[in-house]
């Protein structure tokens, strides 16, 4: 990649963080007034931790974004920005330019979505429907009609 569009990139990235510190400004602000109300409205309990709960999750979910960020960014500095990280191979510029944090190219990205697919449905349905072709007919029938 050529310095001026690893400034360019830089810059997106660098655009990426500022959304992301704005966004966890206004839920910090949500949260300060989350707790006052939590204290005025002990009725509302229920909500409101409900509702803290949401903006927790929120705020993990930008944290990582921004995690995502800093790595990037660490990218840049070591050269490496634009490179998958897994196959080494080049991020296409379209990727890029949606995902300027990206660190896998789409492949890598796929095979990896495709893997944790797998992976869930494994977990959550380590017991799978039965199936007419999982039906064994059971021996004991053969044995009641020897009888
Ligand atoms: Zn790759």
């Amino acid at each position: 990649m050529d310095q001026e569009k690893l400034k360019y990139f830089t810059k997106l990235v660098l655009r990426e963080r500022e959304r992301i510190l704005r966004g966890l400004d206004n839920v910090q602000e949500d949260l300060k007034e989350t707790s006052e109300e939590t204290l005025i409205e002990e009725i509302d309990k229920a909500f409101s931790s409900e509702g803290r709960e949401l903006l927790s999750s929120f705020i993990d979910r930008h944290t990582e974004g921004l995690e995502a960020v800093n790595q990037a960014l660490e990218r840049i500095k070591e050269g490496t920005y634009g490179i998958c990280v897994r196959c080494g191979g080049e991020i296409s510029e379209e990727r890029l330019e949606a995902i300027p944090t990206a660190s896998l190219c789409l492949s890598c990205q796929q095979n990896l979505e495709r893997q944790s697919r797998a992976s869930q449905a494994l977990i959550s349905s380590p017991l799978r429907k039965w199936t007419e072709d999982d039906v064994i007919e059971p021996a004991e029938e053969e044995d009641e009609e020897e009888i």
